[in-house]
């Protein structure tokens, strides 16, 4: 496994892919999720790519940026142990400069949920993107559905932007008891790792709903918030596929989203009916 630090560097490797090449970003402290997507990478493409870069653009004030987990020692073994061929670890001063052109994520979409409370978020989400993707130029990029608004920006930036590379969305991976991994999981002590439960058990008690013939969006969404006290829910929002917001499930088109926090951490999850 090759570890890329530079730009040259970089763009010297990609040079000698001959064949497909599969590429997954993340900001590292790398668990389960993320090897699901790499080893769908390893799969389906000849070359596998990972980036682990905190991207500074898409944290706000006062945010866990300077604390965000880092794990490189680990993180640099998981990538070699999975049998990718690159890992690129840039600095920020290697991927930003002080005078540059920025992207803004469609407001509509993209100060709404997430970044209804991280306003500016996702225009630092697709700024990185954008130049990973331009960068590893892959023939397919990964991303979780766990970051669901994430990766349906994503789809419509390389869509508007006519980005050759096709994104591949992949299934949430979670713990035996139902916990979506996520890296801020590290932060929950004994207790708030029990309460974060409340998160998947409000989708599981959404999908016995459904199941029963439940279709009524604001019905779902009470139902939700019950099963998720004691907890300070940010948002329980129901959209389609397009993130508009809707007052009837649609079956195969729609996503149930939550977010909640459990002590100081905030969390998401959601679930594609
Ligand atoms: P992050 O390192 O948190 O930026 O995540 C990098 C990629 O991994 C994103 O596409 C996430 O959606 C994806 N990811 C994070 N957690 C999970 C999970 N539990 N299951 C599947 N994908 C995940």
């Amino acid at each position: 496994m090759k570890i890329v630090k530079t730009i040259d560097e970089l763009k010297a490797y990609r040079n000698e892919c001959t064949g497909s090449v599969g590429f997954i970003p993340t900001m590292g402290a790398l668990h389960n999720g993320h090897i699901s997507l790499i080893q769908r990478s390893l799969h389906e493409n000849e070359h596998t790519i990972v980036s682990v870069f905190v991207n500074p653009t898409q944290f706000l004030e006062g945010e866990d940026f300077n604390t965000y987990p880092k794990r490189t020692e680990a993180d640099i073994k998981i990538c070699q142990f999975a049998g990718i061929d690159a890992l690129f670890m840039p600095t920020p001063e290697t991927m930003y400069s002080s005078c540059e052109p920025s992207i803004f994520a469609p407001s509509q979409k993209a100060y709404v949920l997430e970044g209804f409370t991280r306003p500016g978020h996702f225009d630092g989400v697709l700024r990185v993107v954008l130049k990973l993707l331009n960068l590893t130029q892959p023939t397919h990029a990964y991303f979780g559905k766990k970051d669901a608004q994430q990766l349906y920006l994503i789809q419509n930036m390389v869509r508007t932007f006519f980005l050759k590379t096709q994104i591949v969305p992949c299934e949430i991976v979670r713990e035996d008891d139902g916990l979506a991994l996520s890296s801020r999981n590290v932060y929950l002590n004994a207790t708030e790792r029990q309460e974060a439960l409340h998160l998947s058990r409000s989708l599981q008690v959404a999908t016995q709903k459904i199941i029963a013939g439940q279709r009524d969006v604001s019905a779902l969404k009470t139902v939700m918030y019950e099963a998720l006290q004691p907890l300070h829910v940010e948002y329980v929002e129901i959209v389609n596929r397009d993130f508009d917001t809707i007052s009837t499930i649609e079956i195969g088109n729609s996503i149930i989203l939550v977010c909640a926090k459990v002590g100081t951490t905030r969390l998401i999850d959601n679930l594609w009916v």
